[in-house]
């Protein structure tokens, strides 16, 4: 359906031909007769825009032609096989690729353990050999690619800053280096940005506001406003890990402060907490395990984890007032125990015009969330309005 946001979104080329595939992005088949009504352009502007969609193969023709009585009309429709998206989510020990249509759909995948800090130019440059082949399978012509780096990044120049856990990383040009070599535009942001696209587009994308919240190693969020991503002045937004737990400050952070959210419930807190009190854990990975298992005192720990989660999280929710909250990462599997005590901790805490109808759920995506959000970060911007017309013109 197309919504009032969509046209302003599109403001300053409502005209364009870009304009007239974001109404079609939707998936919906219209008759020229129906984008004429829906834009208010002339038939014949009309008739224009879409041959020069139709050129770029953007659009094709729906094959269930429409009826209205008497001959029918041509419907057309969004061509998602147009070109394929090359999306990679590089996380701390592990790394994974795909290629997918223009619709995020992933056509080819792979997924390998493969430490982020054996450095930029192997762990790219396994990126580049694994896309290749991924290509090879699933043939189209690559329109971009959108990388994940655990770590923060500028968004502008998509180079890594100072990233904590990525020794070698920090400044080095990821955007022209795999450019250069894959011979498409390189978008490249942190992980939970692109997992809060990834959620958002495919769970909830009639979501004005919402916050992606991952939880495992460490603790970050990523912010959705007016249903675009919110990345602050410099990229810095959501790190809410860092945010002071006023009840625990003897517990020192890696970032070097003491009483941080991550130092206190984050998927190695709790293991560190386990392991103090005699139940041997090593990482998030092993806290899940046990929860499953129904140790009682991971259970425990874990929802005291949610607790403190929850408590930053109400003050969120009353600065930001979003619609939905989305619990992810590795830690989000270790069930509805870490939900629960983020949900007791925000619906007492928060004001209650904010929480009335505010939804707080696990992750739908899952471990493929970042995936799925570098593949929109791409498909966003090749399809924006603006870099349409601009093909479709030259
Ligand atoms: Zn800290």
């Amino acid at each position: 359906m197309l919504t009032q946001g969509m046209l302003s979104e599109s403001s300053g080329s409502v005209t364009g031909a870009g304009a007239l595939l974001s109404i079609l992005r939707d998936g919906q088949a219209r008759t020229r007769a129906e984008l004429v009504q829906l834009t208010g352009l002339a038939r014949s502007t009309v008739s224009q825009r879409l041959d020069a969609l139709l050129s770029h193969q953007w659009i094709v023709p729906a094959d269930d032609a429409i009826s209205s009585g008497g001959r029918p009309a041509t419907a057309f429709t969004f061509n998602r096989g147009a070109r394929v998206v090359a999306a990679a989510d590089l996380g701390a020990t592990h790394a994974r690729v795909a290629v997918t249509d223009l619709a995020s759909t992933v056509l080819a995948e792979r997924r390998v353990d493969l430490p982020i800090d054996r450095g930029p130019e192997e762990v790219l440059g396994w990126l580049v050999v694994t896309l290749k082949e991924l290509l090879v399978e699933t043939g189209g012509e690559l329109c971009g690619v959108g990388v994940g780096l655990p770590g923060p990044v500028s968004h502008s120049s998509g180079r890594p800053v100072n990233p904590p856990i990525m020794p070698g990383w920090d400044g080095f040009p990821v955007p022209d280096w795999l450019g250069s070599r894959l011979g498409a535009p390189v978008l490249v942001d942190n992980d939970v940005n692109i997992m809060a696209l990834g959620e958002h587009w495919a769970a909830r994308r009639d979501v004005e506001h919402l916050v992606f919240v991952k939880i495992g190693t460490g603790i970050g969020c990523g912010i959705i406003s007016e249903r675009r991503l919110h990345r602050g002045a410099q990229g810095a937004a959501g790190d809410i890990g860092h945010i002071r737990v006023t009840t625990s400050d003897e517990v020192v952070c890696r970032c070097g402060n003491s009483g941080c959210l991550e130092a206190v419930a984050s998927g190695a807190a709790i293991a560190n907490q386990l392991d103090a009190a005699g139940v041997e854990a090593h990482g998030s990975r092993d806290v899940v395990n046990l929860v499953r298992q129904g140790n009682t005192m991971a259970v425990q720990f874990a929802r005291q984890a949610g607790r403190e989660i929850g408590d930053v999280l109400a003050s969120i929710v009353n600065f930001f007032n979003p619609s939905v909250i989305v619990i992810g990462g590795d830690m989000a599997e270790a069930g509805e125990h870490i939900l629960a005590g983020v949900r007791e901790v925000i619906y007492s805490r928060s004001l209650p015009l904010a929480t009335q109808h505010l939804s707080i759920r696990a992750t739908e995506l899952g471990d493929r969330a970042g995936i799925i959000g570098a593949a929109v970060m791409v498909i966003e911007h090749v399809l924006s309005p603006e870099a349409v017309d601009l093909v479709v013109s030259s």
